[in-house]
């Protein structure tokens, strides 16, 4: 997997084929219907991803713990295509556009590049996730939050929605 060090990959690599690690991980998934975003309920990362803590390793040299925490969206992918499949993958973009969102359905392999491009294309479209006003952790945590409280999920992303988008979407 692109950026992890050996022994963290070694963790990882562990993790994915590791049955109770595979159950705390979807513990942490709002699984919905195939077509939908499966939205992460654990740690949100400042960009909005979901972070999974995978395990511990410790330090040759220091004897230190080190904890491995990893994108959760990427380890659910490697749950299913295997870590391998990730090597030459530097981002698993979104397609929904959606930041914690886990269901692969959704996801792409992509590079730097492109998905900035897609986002370029993709944030002036009117309601996109990508214009909400919360910014990505903002509208993730809120989501998180309907979900993990039993709110309502749709009024929690409709809540980022600029007022100029809602002023426009009935008109559409
Ligand atoms: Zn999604």
């Amino acid at each position: 997997m692109v950026g992890l060090s050996p022994v963290a990959r070694t963790v990882v690599r562990d993790g994915v084929i590791d049955p109770a690690v595979i159950a705390r991980y979807r513990a942490k998934v709002a699984y919905a219907g195939p077509g939908d975003c499966w939205h992460f309920t654990g740690a949100i990362h400042p960009h909005g991803h979901g972070r999974f803590f995978v395990g511990q390793y410790t330090r040759v040299d220091t004897g230190d713990r080190r904890d491995v925490v990893v994108i959760a969206h990427r380890f659910g992918w490697a749950i299913t295509y295997g870590l391998g499949s990730l090597d030459q993958v530097p981002v698993l973009a979104h397609e929904c556009d959606e930041a914690g969102c886990q269901n692969t359905a959704h996801l792409a392999p992509a590079t730097t590049a492109s998905n900035h491009r897609d986002w370029d294309i993709r944030r002036w479209q009117l309601g996109s996730p990508l214009r909400d006003t919360r910014g990505p952790a903002g509208r993730a945590r809120a989501i998180r939050e309907a979900i993990l409280t039993g709110g309502d999920v749709q009024a929690a992303k409709d809540a980022g929605v600029r007022p100029v988008d809602h002023d426009q979407l009935p008109l559409w």
